[in-house]
């Protein structure tokens, strides 16, 4: 730990905690919680999110490869993992052996997960059956759930444990992609009723992502599987005040924050440019701080472009010019009264000193939060606290 860099990824497990138990008190009827810890926990760090989640009382962890999944069970999860994602036949084997439990929508993909279950002496793996309601990526079509289903329960080493759909436009409050979600939601309801009618047990049921999580109670069915909220960053359109509004409140605290110290400060005078390109050139004698953190790092090129600022005790300086690998300038202009080595936030939380969250960097470059947390490096530490 003595030679950390400054530029590191504070991890608040402890607000972790918090929005696990805030989404839990909305999901009423005794639902269970699948949390999505893909993508090593949207950046913050798979196994500490993971292992928090289970504290928090999740009864699924959700990841997007087999490798994920391993690297779980390594660290001592033991809880049921759910795969998101296809793999490939070279990970079946430990897909099987690791328990993770995949999602499944063809005959060719149900033989190829059934032969190595076999082959591992499994008399009841268990799959889920994914089904296409309208998001265009993994899943059968809705007519064809009940003969899969049918295949998986005749087969000798596998189970239907559940049955899933995914929606694609649940996070936009748009009054036609609200309604486009509702129909995704009964083709999934009669693709269920389907394989009930066929006299097969669907399993546990799920479909709500984060923002059907907050907002459709009636889509919680057997579990819900919520990512970003878990993170404390709103499901894009679905934000605070829209919540607010539909008196839906809920109270989320950001998981992350990234922070990194001011390297040095440099005096400008009129007329000098900063950085690759010379895209700003003081216009006045000016002060710049210079920051160790760049593109390198996850602090995208293209949040420069975007008028983007970070917090140097508790003020707010304009990054000038583009973004480098490692490192980026910030205006503080004459007596500012910021020192060399002072702290300098990017996003995260308040207690840290922050100003803006990943959401508001989101809104104001045109992504989302997911992509701001999931981007950042691995030469960023992240450094837990409870
Ligand atoms: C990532 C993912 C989720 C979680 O999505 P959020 O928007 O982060 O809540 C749920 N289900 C599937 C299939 C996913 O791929």
């Amino acid at each position: 730990m003595s030679c950390m860099r400054a530029t590191k990824a504070i991890i608040h497990l402890d607000n972790l905690k918090h929005n696990i138990q805030s989404i839990q008190s909305l999901v009423q009827g005794g639902a269970k919680m699948c949390i999505a810890v893909k993508a090593n926990g949207y950046g913050h760090g798979a196994v500490a999110c993971a292992r928090t989640a289970v504290e928090s009382g999740a009864d699924m962890l959700a990841v997007a490869s087999v490798e994920e999944g391993v690297e779980l069970r390594k660290n001592g999860i033991t809880i049921p993992l759910l795969l998101l994602s296809l793999c490939s036949p070279e990970e079946v084997s430990d897909l099987v052996s690791f328990h993770i439990t995949p999602f499944v929508f063809d005959s060719e993909y149900i033989q190829l997960i059934a032969a190595a279950a076999q082959k591992a002496g499994e008399t009841a793996f268990p799959v889920h059956l994914a089904v296409d309601s309208g998001m265009g990526r993994i899943g059968c079509y809705p007519a064809e759930a009940a003969s899969l289903a049918k295949e998986i329960v005749s087969t000798p080493s596998l189970t239907l444990g559940g049955m899933a759909t995914h929606f694609a436009v649940s996070d936009s409050v748009d009054k036609s992609d609200r309604l486009y979600t509702q129909v995704q939601f009964s083709r999934f309801t009669e693709a269920i009723d389907s394989v009930r009618k066929a006299g097969i047990d669907p399993g546990i049921c799920h479909c709500a992502n984060s923002a059907a999580t907050l907002i459709n109670p009636e889509m919680h069915l057997d579990m819900v599987r919520p990512g970003i909220i878990v993170y404390g960053y709103y499901a894009d359109e679905i934000d605070e005040t829209y919540l607010k509004q539909a008196g839906l409140p809920v109270s989320l605290k950001p998981v992350m924050t990234l922070e990194t110290e001011v390297c040095a400060v440099r005096q400008f005078k009129k007329g000098m440019s900063v950085g690759y390109g010379r895209t700003w050139t003081a216009d006045r004698d000016t002060e710049i701080a210079v920051l160790p953190i760049g593109y390198g790092d996850g602090l995208l090129r293209r949040f420069a472009e975007h008028g983007f600022s970070v917090a140097i005790n508790g003020r707010c300086f304009p990054v000038r010019g583009r973004i480098c690998m490692d490192q980026c300038m910030v205006e503080i202009g004459r007596e500012s009264g910021v020192h060399r080595w002072d702290k300098a936030v990017i996003f995260g939380a308040k207690e840290d000193g922050a100003l803006q969250t990943a959401d508001d960097i989101a809104r104001l470059t045109g992504t989302i939060s997911y992509e701001i947390t999931t981007c950042l490096t691995q030469r960023v530490e992240r450094v837990f606290v409870r």
